[in-house]
């Protein structure tokens, strides 16, 4: 009874904190802040400081997640963002650097009292991938639903929109657009442009260079991108080493390429992630961005950075 009491108090407070004519303190000036924060900067090489790929774009208290790399809950987690799901979740592509973290997301929610599927959107395959993913963990599920653990029936499901590009979500002020980017023989990977009331950011995913990007992102307050150091790119002698450069050029973004992107994008500011290093410091990658003609803001991005 008192719960419930509380809780019409605070839904009445909140109803006329609405409805007050205060312009000063508006219930906007707290939805209105965005922020990216970075959850995971990391590529395939499990780096113990740095997750795999996953950036939350923070609404005043709403929570968009692109991409959930390996550690992704963790991150949310360490970033005091809500553990039991996000109001969206975007996926680029379908490498698993981007998704390990996928089941993750779906399922450590629902055990973390979420109660109600959120939106997932990504490019054609997510689904199968999704579908998969739930009968692999089928006898989990099962006990977590009919033993004592008595999670809510069905609360891990996520609502699947396969994508092609253009406006995939619009809801109370936040507008988001995939912009079909070209990463090697991937057939669709997308980055995302974030469109906020007070704030426009873009998502690379991975990509090598891309004039769709370009054109989607021109003018953007921040830019995060995927970025890798040339400096000591050569073939390797490993499994597959002799076609490493190849695969870099075709696949992802150098430094110096990026540096010539940004030049004509012009964002307030570029963040690096997805950071394929090869042995190049901080220094060496802005010194490749400056490079291609970005003079204007730029850091290079760290695991819970905020931006
Ligand atoms: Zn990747
Ligand atoms: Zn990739």
């Amino acid at each position: 009874m008192k719960k419930i009491i509380t809780a019409s108090l605070s839904l009445l407070l909140g109803f006329l904190i609405c409805f007050l004519p205060s312009p000063a303190r508006s219930r906007h000036s707290d939805t209105l802040r965005t922020e990216v924060i970075l959850l995971g900067t990391g590529t395939p090489y499990p780096d113990p400081k740095a997750a795999g790929p996953a950036t939350a774009v923070i609404v005043g208290k709403r929570v968009f997640l692109f991409d959930a790399g390996v550690g992704v809950m963790r991150q949310m987690n360490a970033a005091g963002l809500p553990i039991s799901g996000p109001e969206a979740a975007f996926i680029t592509h379908l490498h698993s650097d981007h998704t390990l973290g996928y089941p993750d997301l779906i399922l450590t929610s629902w055990i973390m009292r979420r109660t109600a599927p959120f939106p997932v959107y990504g490019p054609h395959g997510l689904r199968r991938m999704t579908r998969l993913l739930l009968a692999a963990y089928s006898e989990d599920i099962h006990v977590r639903t009919y033993g004592l653990e008595r999670e809510v029936a069905g609360g891990y499901r996520v609502n699947l929109h396969e994508i092609k590009s253009g406006v995939v979500y619009e809801h109370d002020g936040v507008r988001v657009t995939a912009i079909p980017v070209p990463h090697g023989s991937w057939k669709e990977a997308y980055a995302y442009r974030i469109d906020t009331p007070d704030r426009s950011i873009l998502v690379s995913g991975d990509t090598s260079p891309s004039e769709a990007l370009v054109r989607g992102a021109l003018g953007v307050d921040v830019l995060v991108h995927e970025v890798y150091s040339p400096l000591h790119l050569a073939t390797e002698n490993r499994p597959g080493g002799k076609y490493w450069p190849q695969y870099m050029r075709e696949f992802h973004t150098s430094d110096v390429e990026l540096g010539a992107l940004a030049a004509r994008i012009k964002p307030k500011l570029l963040v690096m992630t997805h950071v394929i290093r090869m042995g190049s410091t901080n220094e060496d990658l802005v010194a490749g961005v400056r490079k291609g003609g970005f003079s204007g803001d730029v850091v290079v991005g760290k695991d819970l950075g905020r931006y």
